[in-house]
């Protein structure tokens, strides 16, 4: 079988969309390759940072993203009682082209992003076709898709693996998932209720301290989301009926007890990252080498840094500009990131929210009052930290 000139993307979704734009626009061939039918319109992500919406601005999807999305310029910190500390992304205009965090579903990304592939002569997808296996040899990766119950084989010079949290690239790969399951669920509560109107001095984005209960409570266009952790001894059943669902809500606005409640998703929640992001010609992105706990909203954003990463060198050595190790630095500043920023960030926050002594809460009030730690902090949740440490790496 000969190799063909192509780059392989298992995955439609929005790190595996993002990584075949960057390539496509600079003129390397790429075929995805997507398990489902179309693309996913499960509710997920719906925060995107500054530096992913810089990034995005580069393939020209932002302005499109953002018309159908919602502008948080600030975010709280709250417990029942009230206000803790407020931030406002004005503080670092200086270090990003989108000084706010834009609230929109992945869904509405993945399908702008396949509407401007769609038509272009180095852009080829295949739905239904679902990666089973990845062999390589000197010159290529032979990847076997399982279409309809036949058996296809297809080659390319690279493969990326951007096929989620379970991915089939990795396992084929033999790379291990190293990591942990929180013991609890998360529960994600959607309603049209108007919070900004109940709580005067509410934000689009809010984080509830509580020892017992914390929640996060997240503006969308047209919904809320408010998530809960859910202990392990409550079963499915119980956290998915509505009567529990309503006594969760009961707690956010005193005197409010009968929500409309558009949706609700109960899921398991892990803190992995791969082994390595990379082996030999086949690399590791998005949830397919890192999944975390959504506080603080990195796991998409993560992956969208690691597709722009690796899809900016590919197209170096494509051209043959760049040697074949110039890809290590892929794994080299993404894994790192990934373990000392979004992993150690993730389980911070989640410990924060939960914690019962009063010194996360002075903290955030030290910071809130310091002009330079707010700066510092804003870079951090913004992610603008993780990406600049990754380019100290070299
Ligand atoms: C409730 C919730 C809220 C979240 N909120 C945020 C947030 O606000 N911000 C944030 O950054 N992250 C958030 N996340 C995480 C975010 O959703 C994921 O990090 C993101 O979807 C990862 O994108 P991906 O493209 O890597 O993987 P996915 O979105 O999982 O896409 C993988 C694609 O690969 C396909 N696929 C699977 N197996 C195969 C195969 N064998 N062959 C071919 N295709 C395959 C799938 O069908 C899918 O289309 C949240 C997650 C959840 C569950």
């Amino acid at each position: 079988m000969t190799v063909q000139d192509r780059v392989l993307i298992a995955g439609a979704g929005p790190v595996g969309l993002v990584a075949a734009t960057n390539l496509v626009r600079q003129g390397v061939p790429v075929t995805v390759l997507e398990a489902g039918p179309a693309l996913a319109e499960e509710s997920r992500a719906s925060t995107f940072h500054p530096p992913t919406l810089d990034m995005l601005d580069q393939l020209g999807v932002a302005q499109p993203l953002i018309d159908q999305g919602l502008i948080a310029t600030k975010f709280q910190y709250r417990t029942q009682g009230g206000l803790i500390a407020q931030f406002d992304f004005a503080g670092i205009a200086d270090a990003t082209r989108h000084p706010f965090r834009l609230q929109c579903e992945q869904s509405r990304l993945t399908m702008i992003l396949l509407d401007r592939l769609r038509d272009h002569p180095g852009f080829h997808i295949e739905f239904s076709s679902p990666v089973r296996s990845a062999t390589q040899h000197g010159a290529g990766i032979d990847v076997i898709v399982d279409r309809g119950g036949e058996t296809i084989t297809h080659s390319g010079r690279w493969l990326i693996g951007a096929d989620g949290a379970r991915s089939a690239v990795r396992e084929s790969l033999g790379i291990e998932f190293e990591g942990f399951t929180w013991p609890e669920r998360f529960l994600v509560v959607s309603t049209p209720f108007n919070f900004l109107e109940a709580i005067c001095d509410l934000v689009s984005v809010n984080y509830v301290a509580d020892p017992e209960r914390w929640y996060f409570l997240l503006q969308i266009p047209n919904l809320w989301r408010v998530m809960f952790p859910i202990s392990a001894d409550e079963s499915d059943d119980v956290a998915l009926s509505p009567a529990f669902a309503q006594s969760l809500m009961a707690r956010i606005v005193p005197g409010v007890s009968n929500y409309e409640i558009a949706h609700t998703t109960l899921y398991r929640v892990h803190q992995r990252v791969a082994k390595t992001f990379r082996a030999g010609r086949a690399f590791l992105m998005g949830d397919a080498a890192h999944i975390n706990n959504p506080l603080g909203g990195m796991g998409m954003n993560g992956g969208i840094h690691d597709a722009m990463n690796l899809t900016a060198r590919l197209v170096d050595v494509w051209r043959g500009t760049k040697p074949n190790s110039e890809l290590d630095r892929y794994d080299l500043q993404r894994r790192l990131v990934t373990k000392e920023h979004v992993e150690k960030q993730s389980i911070q926050n989640k410990k924060n929210l939960e914690s019962q002594g009063p010194e996360f809460r002075n903290k955030l009030t030290e910071i809130a009052a310091d002009r330079e730690r707010t700066y510092q902090y804003l870079l951090s949740v913004s992610m603008i930290g993780s990406l600049r440490r990754a380019e100290e790496l070299g």
